[in-house]
């Protein structure tokens, strides 16, 4: 699934090539994503030129003067600039075309969305509830600290809110966890400052080293070959279940919480 960095990455990978650029076109090969493309975005984009791209956590904005298209990769979805001779796949549901080039929209399981919105995106009902963004000053270890207190849902859940910080997907929770010594089954609300702190930087480490990979991956975004935007990590505990601790040695533990994988150490874990 595309997490916080790979939307990052897609981003960055796509932006060079459009920003600035005016739509001549778009074509709609399937609008039920998970919501449906509104028919009006053709004519609100058509002759207009892209003059900002940004991200919000895992949504992008595209600018265009008049409103934003804002898109979600969903479960699947992947974004590419390609020729636009370039014959589209099955699962190739729109392209944004900018003259002889086109963004490129894949999503084989459709849980993605294209829509628009009018005015202020931060106020969009899917944005205006998300909590700060995990790479910026609005994320400290003061902040979750506050937030934390008082609640007694287990700090992984805590962190992975969207409401409370953005882009903590489940590796990043898992890892983030680990590296600064907390248990994910702990109540929120019992970690202490120094926890906080722990937290608050390994969670920006591991999310900024993410970021940093894609980096090597940009030049999969434009043409035909690959898939665009999903890396290899260097992994902790996600995924290394019953193999021996990188830190104490002992066995890593694997249970399901809230039905999401969760491997933890129950040594050097507090
Ligand atoms: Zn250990």
């Amino acid at each position: 699934m595309p997490e916080l960095p790979e939307v990052e990455t897609t981003l960055r990978g796509i932006s060079p090539h459009v920003l600035g650029q005016k739509v001549t076109e778009i074509v709609i090969r399937q609008p039920r994503l998970r919501w449906p493309i509104p028919p009006e975005l053709a004519e609100l984009v058509s002759g207009r030129r892209l003059v900002n791209a940004m991200r919000r956590g895992k949504y992008l904005l595209l600018d265009f003067g008049n409103g934003h298209a804002l898109i979600h990769l969903g479960m699947s979805g992947s974004l590419r600039v390609v020729n636009t001779d370039e014959p589209p796949s099955f699962h190739d549901h729109f392209d944004l075309v900018f003259g002889k080039r086109a963004l490129r929209y894949c999503d084989p399981r459709r849980f993605g969305c294209l829509l628009w919105v009018d005015g202020e995106p931060q106020l969009h009902k899917l944005l205006a509830d998300l909590g700060p963004e995990p790479l910026t000053d609005g994320f400290t270890a003061d902040y979750l600290y506050e937030r934390t207190r008082k609640r007694s849902q287990a700090i992984k859940q805590f962190i992975m809110d969207s409401k409370i910080v953005v882009g903590v997907g489940n590796i990043y929770a898992n890892e983030s966890l680990f590296m600064a010594g907390i248990k994910p089954i702990r109540k929120a609300g019992s970690l202490t400052q120094k926890n906080c702190e722990d937290l608050v930087r390994d969670i920006k480490f591991v999310l900024q080293r993410s970021i940093n990979q894609g980096g090597t991956t940009l030049r999969d975004f434009v043409g035909g070959e690959g898939k665009p935007g999903y890396f290899k990590q260097q992994l902790l505990v996600y995924g290394r279940g019953g193999e021996p601790c990188t830190r104490c040695k002992k066995p890593l533990k694997e249970v399901r919480m809230n039905d999401r994988t969760t491997v933890y150490c129950v040594a050097c874990q507090k």
